[in-house]
């Protein structure tokens, strides 16, 4: 039988952790066929991003079109999107897609490498954030985003306001930054969704943001509900994030496959 097919259009990580690479794993482990529209190569290891290099917007229209006017997609995921040209070539192209997206608004890699350019900021604001079915940011680009700066879990439901204002449908705000629990608030307005899972004493956590974004989509595409979707795949991310290891020097990866 034909498994659901997702699509991630985000940057390669060399060291396999996060970007496509995480994203491709994590769609293997949760069951669907995953596909690939790349926008960057970066090359990267545990300790950082040593280069990276944005894809020509026709080579992301031709991985685009080759993969949705043959094969299909149920559920699209965004992440690396580089700069504000690509963020307008992603947006172009999805405004036309009836599937959902998941759009995890990558900013700042976890070492400080940037993986999206200033310039596009209001690019994301106002061309990609509106085709949003569910927008995963952490606290860091919902500051980037909207100007709010959440310091304790009271101000979660503030921070999806902002975001809201800009048209996704849901939104994911991950409050995996504070201290304490890992919680993260899921909301469309109305509907609240309060997530928590127990912080571990754990440094390998390469990739975690990509891994999460992928996992909602992986479950959208088998019919899940956004609420059942999130709750499925923030299990899955806990999972990985607890079996995260030891790679290189630096920081580890999730492990997709706990
Ligand atoms: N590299 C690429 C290509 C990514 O897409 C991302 C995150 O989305 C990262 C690196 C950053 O991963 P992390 O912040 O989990 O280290």
């Amino acid at each position: 039988m034909t498994p659901p097919r997702v699509l991630t259009v985000a940057g390669s990580d060399s060291g396999g952790g996060a970007g496509i690479q995480a994203d491709l794993k994590t769609m293997l482990a949760l069951g669907v066929h995953g596909m690939s529209v790349i926008t960057a190569v970066t090359a990267q290891n545990s300790l950082g991003v040593q280069g990276a290099w944005e894809l020509p917007a026709d080579a992301v229209r031709a991985q685009y079109r080759s993969v949705v006017d043959d094969i299909g997609v149920q559920a699209v995921k965004t992440g690396m999107l580089a700069s504000a040209e690509l963020v307008r070539t992603v947006a172009d192209l999805l405004a036309g897609t009836a599937a959902p997206v998941v759009v995890d608004p990558v900013g700042v890699s976890k070492h400080g490498d940037s993986l999206l350019a200033a310039s596009a900021l209001e690019s994301v604001r106002t061309r990609l954030l509106p085709l949003a079915t569910v927008a995963t940011p952490n606290l860091d680009e919902v500051a980037q985003l909207t100007g709010v700066r959440v310091e304790s879990e009271e101000q979660l439901r503030e921070a999806a306001e902002a975001v809201l204002a800009h048209g996704p449908a849901w939104v994911l705000v991950k409050g995996g930054h504070l201290c304490g629990d890992a919680v993260d608030l899921l909301t469309d307005g109305s509907a609240e969704h309060w997530l928590r899972a127990p912080r571990f004493d754990n440094r390998h956590t390469h990739g975690t943001g990509c891994t999460l974004a992928s996992a909602i989509a992986a479950r959208l595409a088998k019919g899940d509900t956004v609420p059942e979707a999130v709750a499925t795949a923030k299990d899955y991310v806990t999972g990985a994030i607890s079996a995260g290891f030891a790679l290189g020097s630096g920081i580890g990866p999730v492990d997709h496959g706990w």
